[in-house]
């Protein structure tokens, strides 16, 4: 008899588009800001500080979409934009160091509701959590053992430190995939950016997206989500359901 969960629909479509029988998942993949951190709103009110002042006019929540990209990706895209040129990089460390102080002069950011029950979920039942993200600002990186003790071991980390192309371009997670010794299809990632969505898809793995900002559910979808969930909560109360439904939902090749 077909195995079929709450989940399973999803699931088939997944497997379907991806050509796999079977998800078995064995690390997960996880982003950092907006995903184990509510920390989205500092980071546009940063970037938007920094831009305006340069006399570049932006729109504070275009810098949501951005999100997943390196400082210095962001920075270019909006000097193209601007100036019709690239940022030198004198230009993008000073341009990215400006925006980490005005970040760092917010009040602190809090972890996300939810966040810490998905990491104990995951460490109960053995799967590995990788930390992958494209920021490169200590200012949380350096909180990360405090909030989330034991979650991601040293060497279990993909910063922008680390990849040569950012999100949307699936190097992190493919990066993520090789340090945990796992192929795509054992691969869960976390994501609340369409960017980091689309880079987690590209690398073959079973993307789940979170609404944790301004970003409709629909964007998710459309960069290729596999399921989406409205809060990192919802999701960490799902999961042990999803877990389940992804080992026994499997396809006939
Ligand atoms: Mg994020």
């Amino acid at each position: 008899m077909t195995y079929s969960g709450l989940y399973s629909t999803d699931i088939i479509r997944f497997l379907q588009r991806h050509h796999y029988t079977q998800v078995h998942p064995a690390a997960a993949l996880i982003d950092m800001d907006g995903t184990l951190y509510d920390s989205m709103k500092s980071h546009t009110a940063a970037w938007h500080r920094m831009v305006t002042e340069l006399g570049i006019e932006a729109d504070r929540d275009e810098f949501y979409l951005y999100e997943g990209r390196t400082g210095a990706s962001t920075i270019n895209l909006i000097f193209n934009r601007a100036y019709g040129r690239d940022a030198s990089p004198e230009e993008i460390e000073e341009l990215y160091h400006r925006k980490t102080v005005y970040f760092a002069e917010l009040p602190p950011v809090k972890p996300m509701p939810g966040a810490r029950e998905m990491l104990d979920f995951m460490a109960a039942v053995g799967m590995k959590r990788v930390l992958v993200t494209g920021s490169g600002q200590n200012t949380l990186l350096n909180r990360l053992d405090s909030d989330y003790p034991g979650a991601f071991l040293p060497g279990m980390r993909v910063t922008s430190r680390d990849v040569k192309l950012g999100k949307p371009h699936p190097e992190p997670y493919i990066r993520a995939m090789q340090i945990a010794g796992v192929s795509p299809s054992q691969s869960i990632v976390v994501e609340n950016a369409p960017l980091g969505v689309e880079a987690g898809d590209r690398a073959g793995a079973f993307t789940v997206g979170i609404t944790t900002g301004p970003i409709p559910r629909k964007t998710l979808e459309d960069a290729g989500a596999a399921i989406v969930f409205d809060s990192m909560a919802a999701f960490a109360n799902a999961l042990p359901a999803l877990t389940y439904d992804l080992i026994m939902t499997k396809i006939d090749r």
